[in-house]
């Protein structure tokens, strides 16, 4: 299959949702591929806040008669989506790897299980809807209703399938959305959110884009907005609970992180360990929050581990996601782009051993894109700035450490606690050692994502506040109340 020969226009490009009506913005910014910055792949609309002033009114509309809809009805309207989604489901993976930068096989996957979402959603919010019973001499019936207008928020880096995770679960509870997408690549959640407002009711879903903070601004001081959900940088995170406060909101924050690998000195560096270690590094070249960005290795295993991960990074193919071939596509955006070039620069100035390995897959189209190439950083101390970081790019620094306190004390020794991971040989010590790590989630011999995707472990530290969105966590939504009477 050669997959250069889906073309789809984004018909949602440069639009905007209130109402069910798309709307043409009458400012909207390229948005453009990342593996050749020519090409412009659609537009972003530019919202005004009057905009988004809309967006609020009709979700709120909507709600009054939403969150009356027969669950049955609502499952119905999801599921029919989830087919209709599924039959554009290569167009939207082409649409993806064009305005992100992934690969084929990234894309696909994200696009996959964002469809997963939907099926495995409203498999089982029948049961979770009831609710619970406590009988005694009053019997009490714990029950959940829905709570209103959620605001979600998403980043670039996976939008599809983290605006799925968390639209589903609060439309399928019966509240009504106003998603503000990135406005690096808001084209293929776009497109996949029209499919799904397509099956339901005007105003469910609206859609408001444009610049963070003026259309944050509003979103997260509205009184009628009940309950935020966001996923991004820490520092957009700290902003939005502040904004929040005088209206007291539910908020949900997924932010950061700077997931630590420990490697403990009997770790076995054969093939296999090798090629999960740098799938932990290199998946979506770095631009992963639960990525590993910083790798501590026991001093008597450093010069082997360097020396095997250098060979392989080696076979990298880097290049345009549309490649067959391409296990590496380029960063999202220039800024992010830059910041990764910087810290690469900085580290050659000041004298770190900085390897760069890899094949360049279309060495005549490599500068018309954002590429790096697999980017190894040795003789960096733990307090430079490339382990502090979260680096988001395809370059890993290595720390050498003597004993297992001072790895520990290494992990934990930043503000952020998303996922870390173990590498050795002895389950019950990494068991044991798990206890000892701030991060919301621990791998042993792999550094991933948890799979079933209904399961929920929230960052610590400065990587989240509050519940992870999993498809199955509906009481982020809802508000539970007690209903009782004498038996
Ligand atoms: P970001 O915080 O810059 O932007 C995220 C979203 O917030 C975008 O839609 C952006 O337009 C919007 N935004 C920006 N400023 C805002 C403001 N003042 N008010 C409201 N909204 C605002 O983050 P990003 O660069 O898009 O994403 C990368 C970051 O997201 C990384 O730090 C990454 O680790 C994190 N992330 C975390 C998770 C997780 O599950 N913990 C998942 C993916 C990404």
């Amino acid at each position: 299959m050669n997959h250069s020969d889906f073309v789809s226009e984004p018909l949602a490009s440069g639009k905007f949702l209130i109402s069910g009506e798309w709307i043409a913005a009458s400012e909207t910014v390229p948005v453009r591929n990342p593996a050749n910055v020519q090409e412009e792949v659609g537009r972003t609309a530019i919202c005004s806040q009057g905009d988004v002033l809309a967006a609020i009114e009709s979700a709120h509309a909507a709600f009054l008669g939403w969150r009356l809809t027969p669950l049955d009805d609502r499952i119905a309207r999801i599921r029919a989506a989830a087919t209709h989604l599924a039959t554009v489901a290569v167009e939207l993976t082409r649409l993806f790897v064009r305005e992100n930068g992934k690969v084929w096989a990234e894309a696909e996957v994200d696009v996959r299980r964002s469809i997963e979402v939907l099926s495995g959603a409203t498999a089982c919010i029948e049961a979770w809807f009831k609710g619970e019973m406590y009988s005694g001499q009053q019997t009490v019936n714990a029950l959940r209703r829905p709570r209103g207008v959620t605001a979600v928020i998403s980043p670039w880096n996976s939008p599809v399938i983290l605006t799925f995770k968390r639209v589903i679960p609060a439309i399928l509870t019966g509240n009504t959305v106003v998603l503000k997408p990135p406005s690096y690549c808001p084209l293929t959640i776009s497109e996949a959110m029209r499919i799904l407002a397509s099956h339901l009711p005007d105003g469910v879903i609206n859609i408001v884009s444009g610049p963070g903070h003026r259309i944050g601004e509003v979103l997260c001081t509205h009184p009628a907005v009940k309950t935020i959900s966001f996923i991004g940088s820490t520092e957009t995170g700290k902003r939005i609970l502040q904004w929040a406060a005088p209206t007291l909101k539910k908020v949900y924050l997924e932010l950061g992180g700077n997931d630590p690998a420990i490697l403990l000195p009997d770790v076995t560096l054969d093939e296999s360990t090798l090629r999960a270690l740098r799938t932990g590094i290199l998946r979506a070249a770095g631009q992963v929050c639960s990525a590993i960005k910083r790798v501590y290795v026991h001093r008597s295993r450093f010069v082997e581990l360097v020396e095997k991960m250098t060979k392989s990074f080696q076979e990298v193919k880097v290049g345009n996601g549309l490649l067959p071939e391409a296990m590496m596509g380029p960063l999202n955006n220039q800024a992010q782009y830059e910041f990764v070039k910087g810290l690469i620069e900085d580290a050659q100035r000041q004298n770190h051993e900085v390897i760069q390995v890899g094949q360049v897959l279309e060495p005549d189209r490599w500068d018309d894109g954002y590429f790096i190439l697999p980017t190894i950083v040795t003789g960096v101390r733990n307090e430079d700035m490339l382990v502090q970081c979260e680096q988001f790019g395809p370059v890993i620094p290595i720390v050498p450490y003597d004993d297992l306190e001072e790895a520990i004390a290494f992990a934990n020794g930043s503000e952020f606690g998303l996922r870390a991971s173990i590498w050795g040989r002895d389950l019950t010590v990494a068991r044991e050692l798990s206890q000892r790590l701030e991060a919301g989630g621990v791998f042993f011999n792999q550094h991933s994502v948890f799979q079933d995707l209904k399961l929920d472990f929230p960052g610590v530290k400065w990587s989240g506040v509050g519940r992870e969105t999993a498809w199955g966590n509906f009481e982020l939504f809802c508000d539970t109340y007690g209903f009782a009477y004498m038996s």
